[in-house]
């Protein structure tokens, strides 16, 4: 259940709450303030869990302040504070669904919350509902003649990212109100060590570009083409917490989540500036006895290129936040007359990657296009 209201500003000052946002968490319940309207109200948002059933949907039922009061009663005294100075208080249910396996059907597809209704623990609904918006028009704009294959290109290109959204608010709503004082400990322990690590976890959430992002378009010729890169890692999910913004900030999407004939299971990440196809694979112990060993030692390493020498600045430093150890750089190296500046570290079990800024060959590709 959730409870809101706005208050004036006059009572945020006199309860000295800054001008950010303010999140409250305890046992079952968690409250949330932050100023809106050009600094006139404090908007506030107070989430319980009740025994019973409250199902109506409605975006304007009333809720009583009073109830509100005595359910926050022993908090904090701007959260009191600010509940004791609204006025009118609303009351919502929250709704949750698993994700869809389908959005289509014919002609019709469907975004936003008919979609991927999600808990708010993310402030996600209206986000991905426009993003949805974003990438309908850019596909129904690309495939223009074939406008069944625009539909589809859509559904293919958000599912992914709207059922992990769903689940990270399904997280984050179990995060933010635990029961268990050892689990309890053990959250405010990691969030007094590192305050900055769930924002680095959930960077694929806010850093994503779907403006920006692309419509792949079919290839002209196949020989040749790079095919994929392949990397396998023995935990998926727990790679992926480092790969998500990694290949978020590199201009990848996830675009399919697959599990193959032998029950292995992958991720195919594609570069929406340039088409690159990079899969992520979760191991499997049974298949290293296959006869094509893909855990061979072979490869070096996986070299990213970026257009600027801050990207790489930039991409260092979000590798580091998201745990990679840096072997070298940023710095300059003397692999290429033109300049070269490049950091290199290790990711995921082991695996050596490197960013790099090659003045030379951005030139080049500009001087293409
Ligand atoms: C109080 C509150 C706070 C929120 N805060 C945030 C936030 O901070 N960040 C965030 O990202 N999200 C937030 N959300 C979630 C966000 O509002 C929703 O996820 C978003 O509005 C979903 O957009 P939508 O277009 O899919 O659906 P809706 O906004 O629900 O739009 C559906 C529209 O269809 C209309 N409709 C329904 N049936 C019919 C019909 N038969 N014929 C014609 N029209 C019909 C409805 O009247 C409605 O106008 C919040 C939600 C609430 C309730």
């Amino acid at each position: 259940m959730s409870w809101r209201g706005l208050a004036p500003a006059s009572a945020g000052e006199a309860l000295d709450l800054e001008r950010r946002h303010h999140s409250f968490w305890g046992p079952h319940k968690q409250f949330v303030a932050f100023f809106v309207s050009s600094g006139r109200f404090v908007n506030w948002v107070g989430n319980t869990q009740s025994e019973e059933d409250w199902l109506a949907e409605s975006w304007s039922a009333r809720g009583e302040r009073d109830e509100v009061l005595a359910l926050f009663a022993d908090w904090h005294p701007q959260v009191r504070g600010l509940i004791a100075a609204t006025e009118s208080v609303y009351q919502w249910a929250l709704f949750d669904r698993p994700p869809l396996s389908s959005w289509t059907r014919g002609r019709v597809t469907l975004l936003g919350d008919a979609a991927h209704p999600m808990l708010p623990y993310m402030a996600q609904g209206a986000s991905q509902s426009i993003e949805d918006a974003c990438a309908l028009a850019r596909c129904l704009t690309v495939h223009r003649h074939a406008p069944a294959a625009g539909i589809e290109a859509y559904a293919a290109g958000r599912m992914d990212r709207t059922a992990r959204v769903q689940g990270a608010s399904r997280e984050a709503s179990r995060t933010v109100r635990l029961m268990d004082p050892a689990e309890v400990e053990a959250r405010n322990a990691r969030l007094r060590e590192s305050p900055e690590a769930p924002i680095a976890r959930f960077d694929w959430i806010w850093s994503h570009d779907e403006v920006g992002a692309k419509t792949l378009e079919p290839v002209r010729s196949l020989l040749g083409s790079l095919n994929h890169v392949s990397i396998t890692v023995r935990d998926l999910d727990d790679a992926m917490r480092f790969f998500g913004p990694f290949l978020a900030f590199l201009g990848y999407d996830l675009v399919e989540s697959l599990r193959d004939p032998n029950g292995q299971r992958l991720h195919v990440n594609a570069n929406r500036h340039n088409g690159a196809v990079l899969n992520v694979w979760e191991a499997k112990p049974e298949l290293a006895a296959h006869p094509f060993e893909v855990y061979e030692v072979g490869l070096h390493h996986i070299a990213f290129n970026t257009d600027t020498r801050e990207q790489v600045d930039e991409a260092c430093a979000l590798v580091t936040r998201l745990g990679a150890r840096v072997l070298d750089g940023p710095a300059d190296f003397p692999y290429d007359p033109q300049g070269w500046y490049a950091v290199y570290f290790l990711g995921p079990d082991g695996l050596k990657f490197e960013v790099v800024h090659q003045p030379s060959k951005v030139r080049a590709w500009r001087a293409k296009r």
